[in-house]
């Protein structure tokens, strides 16, 4: 079915006709159809506005991409219909079914080529049709919300939606004065327009992977400072939260960055801060920003939350998934964050962490029934990469001692800076650092399912820090 364009005059095919037609998908074995090849994204130019009273999102999106291949058009991930489309300034056709949209080139452009693809748009994000799946655009009664994992961007830009393309962004968004538009990376300004309305302009020069890109519209509160080594931070609470609890964990961003500076090495990116919602959701690391339910602090303060989502900033945005099969590169670094924020506040060593939640865990529990490097996407976001992750670092560190081990990961989030990365890449680097051969260990911890064996298990107690690290 084609839908929406003015202008559909590609017929979208998985069989290519001939050598320069783009194919959609990256076959990552988790999200087949997830991104697209042939091109690499170096920069998207977003520029929306939103109007809450109708949840019409209006906008151009401009794409800045790189062939890899000769290419006669370019597939992107896209749910809501588009209106026009242009290659290089010129228009062209385009089409879209099953949340790819098909731009056409008007020709075949070669290897190596530098193209600008624009995108327009002006629909409802809660707009849905029979062959899409539900919206995750999430319109709220002061605004609205695009924040979910592991994909919510195609219900928002047109993009290719996966970890292993990451892009710089500029994303502006016109708002009615009064209300708040919030983003990842740097407020550049906000700039009144015509109607009572404002843009608010956000930058982000690291590159980003899409699903740790958002946007968050309504009532919020800015808190605005810099750190002691000249970083803003913005936080953004919704207006709609009570208590304290929430600025009270969030504030002290800049300390935690502080702590895991000192184990991960200098914070990957050129600012900092949190949006707190009072919406029912999980914690999300989006890039620069993480964003946090306020059900993260609903008994109280809990910066153990803010401590796995800055985390993330070294392992996980800095140091991005190859593929979705590897999320442990990410989930587990991070949960392994916490761990060690629980020892520096004497609430529980991560050797004891580890040990509780070995015990935690019987050989039956179904945690065990995958490897940690191969989840499948029924756990994708579950202990079995979080905790199961973490332990196979914690039985790392064991292995190899605190030296080597904080070297290891120090030059692993150095090294992969701003890149992609692997599990056997992450094994062969530790292994490097180590100097010797930990095929078994990483067998053992990470490529297999199945409790592992090990030699001692002390402890008899739940650390004071267990339930804040798990509470998700
Ligand atoms: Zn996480």
């Amino acid at each position: 079915m084609l839908s929406g364009l003015v202008v559909a005059a590609l017929v979208l095919s998985a069989t290519p006709a001939y050598a320069a037609d783009p194919r959609p998908g990256l076959g990552d074995p988790y999200f087949p159809s997830a991104g697209n090849e042939g091109y690499d994204v170096q920069h998207y130019d977003l520029r929306l506005s939103y109007e809450p009273t109708t949840d019409v999102l209006t906008g151009t999106a401009t794409i800045r991409l790189t062939t890899l291949r000769e290419m006669s058009g370019f597939y992107f991930d896209f749910w809501l219909p588009g209106r026009w489309a242009k290659v290089d300034g010129r228009d062209v056709g385009a089409a879209q079914h099953n949340g790819q949209m098909l731009v056409g080139a008007g020709g075949d452009v070669p290897a190596g080529a530098s193209v600008t693809v624009e995108v327009g748009y002006s629909v409802s994000p809660s707009w849905t049709h029979a062959e899409s799946p539900i919206t995750k655009w999430r319109q709220t009664a002061d605004g609205a919300l695009a924040i979910a994992a592991p994909t919510m961007s195609p219900w928002w830009y047109p993009v290719n939606d996966h970890p292993s393309d990451k892009a710089t962004y500029d994303v502006s968004i016109s708002v009615p004065s009064g209300m708040e538009a919030i983003s990842n990376g740097t407020l550049v300004g906000t700039e009144p327009q015509a109607g009572g309305r404002v843009a608010w302009n956000w930058s982000s020069d690291r590159p980003q992977a899409p699903h740790v890109t958002f946007l968050a519209m309504g009532q919020f509160d800015l808190r605005r400072s810099t750190t002691a080594d000249g970083k803003p931070v913005l936080n953004a609470y919704s207006t709609a939260l009570r208590g304290t609890a929430a600025q009270e964990s969030v504030e002290r961003t800049p300390e935690v960055v502080r702590f895991l500076e000192g184990k991960f090495g200098p914070y990957p990116m050129g600012e900092m801060g949190g949006l707190v919602t009072p919406f029912r959701s999980l914690p999300l690391e989006t890039q620069t920003r993480p964003a946090y339910p306020a059900g993260a602090f609903r008994d109280g303060p809990n910066t153990y939350v803010v401590a796995h989502e800055m985390a993330h900033q070294w392992f996980g945005n800095s140091v991005s998934i190859s593929r979705w099969s590897d999320i442990w590169l990410s989930e587990g670094f991070a949960t392994y964050a916490q761990w060690l924020w629980s020892e520096a506040n004497g609430e529980g060593t991560a050797r004891e962490i580890a040990d509780w939640t070995y015990r935690y865990y019987a050989a039956d529990h179904e945690i065990w029934d995958v490897a940690v490097a191969d989840p499948t996407t029924r756990y994708l976001y579950g202990a079995a990469v979080h905790e199961r992750g973490a332990l196979a670092l914690q039985a790392l560190r064991t292995e190899v001692g605190d030296e080597v081990f904080f070297r290891t990961l120090r030059t692993w989030a150095e090294r992969k800076a701003h890149a992609n990365a692997t599990s056997a890449e992450f094994a062969a680097h530790a292994e490097q650092v180590a100097g010797r051969d930990l095929d078994e260990l990483f067998r053992t911890w990470v490529f297999s399912a199945g409790k592992p064996a090990v030699a001692t298990v002390t402890t008899t107690r739940e650390p004071a820090s267990f339930d804040r690290i798990n509470r998700r």
